[in-house]
């Protein structure tokens, strides 16, 4: 397997994964939708709160705040298989007029706190109080989305070929995948293309394949994680998961 990167920031990857196949593909997005620890907030302990909004409200909107925490949690919660190990509390108290911000959470941990501070929770008018306590635990994408490392796609790597096009296609193509040149069609950017076959309907000129073997993938990071954490982390399980699956094929034929 080859992996070539097309485009890297610190919340987004785009690369291409090469000789592999579509079953190694779909568990590779699965696991880093799915199974990669993040922290979120998980429980609030309301003192006060005399805004328009209901408590379970303004919990949910909180459980959905990206938090970046320490990755040496990592190894607490496995050696410990306890999420108490790895609680983080974050505590707020507001008085209106203000709009509250995930920012405005003063966590007891400094290596844990919103990876966005100025995500809006919630609006106090003159007067409006609000005082809580949240805890925040480790936890799966698989158990709540609110634990989801990462937005992840893929498709299949596109093959766009051009004999006499008609250059209509530059125009009907959505993607910008050619261009004409001296009054012919031409293949300019062969990634673009999303498999959507309109080209093919205009003529005999252009011919697109889809390769079940090469993938586009694009990873956009949604928690306290890099784009490349979330990445890193996901070989390291999928590492781990094989020589599980390895030991416990062997103990069986033995
Ligand atoms: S299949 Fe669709 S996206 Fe791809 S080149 Fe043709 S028109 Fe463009």
């Amino acid at each position: 397997m080859d992996v070539k990167i097309l485009e890297k920031t610190e919340n987004r990857v785009k690369f291409i994964l090469e000789k592999s196949n579509p079953a190694f593909a779909n568990a590779f997005r699965r696991l880093m939708k799915a199974e990669i620890p993040t922290m979120s907030i998980e429980y609030v302990d309301f003192e006060e709160n005399t805004s328009g909004m209901f408590d379970e409200l303004i919990a949910h909107r909180l459980g959905l705040v990206p938090l970046v925490f320490d990755k040496s949690f990592y190894e607490l919660k496995s050696k410990s298989k306890s999420a108490t190990k790895t609680e983080v509390t974050l505590v707020l108290e507001k008085e209106g007029p203000c709009v509250v911000k995930a920012g405005d959470m003063k966590s007891t941990d400094d290596k844990v706190y919103p990876a966005e501070k100025d995500i809006p929770i919630i609006e106090l008018l003159e007067g409006q109080r609000l005082k809580f306590e949240a805890v925040a635990q480790l936890g799966f994408g698989i158990d709540h989305i609110k634990w989801q490392a990462a937005n992840v796609g893929y498709r299949y790597k596109p093959s766009v070929k051009t004999s006499g096009a008609d250059p209509k296609v530059v125009d009907i193509c959505p993607t910008d995948v050619f261009e004409k040149k001296d009054g012919k069609a031409r293949v300019k950017s062969e990634d673009k293309c999303i498999l959507c076959m309109r080209c093919t309907e205009v003529g005999s000129g252009v011919t697109v394949t889809a390769d079940d073997t090469s993938f586009i993938f694009d990873v956009e990071s949604v928690s306290g994680l890099t784009a490349s954490e979330v990445l890193s982390v996901a070989l390291d399980t999928l590492e781990e998961r094989a020589k599980e699956l390895g030991e416990s094929v062997k103990k069986t034929v033995k």
